[in-house]
């Protein structure tokens, strides 16, 4: 989220919180229907990897779940269809991705506030863990004493790490990645390290990333929800037809097998507005998923436009308490 903006709901949500909690909860702020959040990480990032893929330290989600349990009614992934059809403030919790810290961090709070979430399984990264390549470019970034990024806004960019930020630097060329398309991004990571004089990360560098398939059967026995997030996490709208198909089959395929029933609810990779398309969805439809999630901002109130289409409001490590409440009493504003 652009920071001006963030700063400006924080300071509303924060004068709101102050001026009187309880308003919030009273009966003006009786919205119907099902906000959905969007977490990725719990915890705090390391030097390296990408650091917006946080959403909140263990800390702040455990008084975010309690929050959400005190509050609201939060629904399993198996219960949004009767969730979108009746009255009621529903709130659905999802991770994206499926890095371990969601067993690690997440699943010890949500157990002990007897709380269910969603977890969309990037499924590529459990069978055959690797860096992913968000984490990547920024790990290359980090580990660069200095040279030329290929293609950066237009032309070679002269990376001088005494001068630029290298936090946001990496963000360039995360966007920039985005645009590439997916038969060209093996090539663009090779000609990035080697700009950067630096190796591509190695696999073994993910050997504890992700969740074991394991970890995942755990949660599921435990009330946990899994949803399909495709194979190998490419960009959607920037993939053949053929490639598009197989990682949305793919996914459902391995969850289907390891868990023992096909999955009916997905989440789309940067799921924002440019990075699916209307194929997409209907692939997605086409492989029986009931339900999939964006990365648009927004809740989903019962007018509902499309169920393979539904908005959620992500949580950033960088919204504090006041905003996060104020996203649940007022999601009509705040999300
Ligand atoms: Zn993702």
């Amino acid at each position: 989220m652009p920071s001006a903006v963030l700063a400006k709901r924080s300071v509303l949500a924060e004068a709101l919180y102050r001026s009187s909690a309880d308003w919030l909860i009273g009966s003006t702020c009786r919205w119907s229907g099902l906000l959905v959040l969007n977490y990725h990480r719990i915890g705090t990032p390391n030097a390296e990897c990408d650091p917006d893929l946080y959403s909140a330290s263990q800390e702040e989600f455990d008084r975010q779940i309690d929050h959400l349990k005190r509050h609201f009614e939060v629904i399993g992934g198996d219960e949004v269809a009767s969730a979108l059809s009746t009255r009621g403030r529903r709130i659905l919790v999802t991770f994206d991705d499926g890095y371990r810290d969601n067993y690690l961090a997440a699943f010890p709070v949500l157990k002990r506030h007897g709380v269910p979430a969603t977890f969309f399984l990037a499924t590529g990264y459990l069978d055959r863990p690797m860096v992913p390549w968000w984490d990547e470019i920024h790990m290359l970034v980090a580990r660069s004493s200095g040279g030329l990024i290929p293609d950066l806004d237009g032309g070679d960019y002269e990376f001088r790490p005494k001068i630029d930020d290298r936090l946001e630097v990496a963000r360039r060329v995360v966007r920039r990645y985005k645009l590439i398309p997916t038969t060209a991004t093996g090539e663009y990571l090779d000609n990035l390290a080697r700009g950067l004089g630096v190796s591509r990360v190695a696999p073994s560098e993910a050997s504890d990333l992700w969740m074991t398939w394991d970890m995942v059967r755990e949660m599921k026995a435990a009330g946990m929800s899994f949803g399909g997030h495709s194979a190998s996490h490419p960009i959607l709208a920037m993939c053949t037809f053929e490639r598009q198909k197989w990682e949305i089959e793919q996914c459902r395929d391995r969850i289907a097998s390891e868990l023992g029933e096909a999955p009916t609810l997905f989440s789309y990779p940067v799921g924002g507005p440019n990075r699916f398309t209307a194929e997409t969805t209907e692939l997605v439809g086409a492989a029986g998923f009931q339900f999939a999630f964006t990365f648009s901002r927004g809740w989903v109130n019962n007018h509902l436009t499309s169920p393979l289409r539904l908005s959620r409001a992500a949580v950033e490590s960088e919204i504090g308490f006041s905003l996060f409440s104020a996203m649940t009493y007022l999601p009509n504003i705040f999300c």
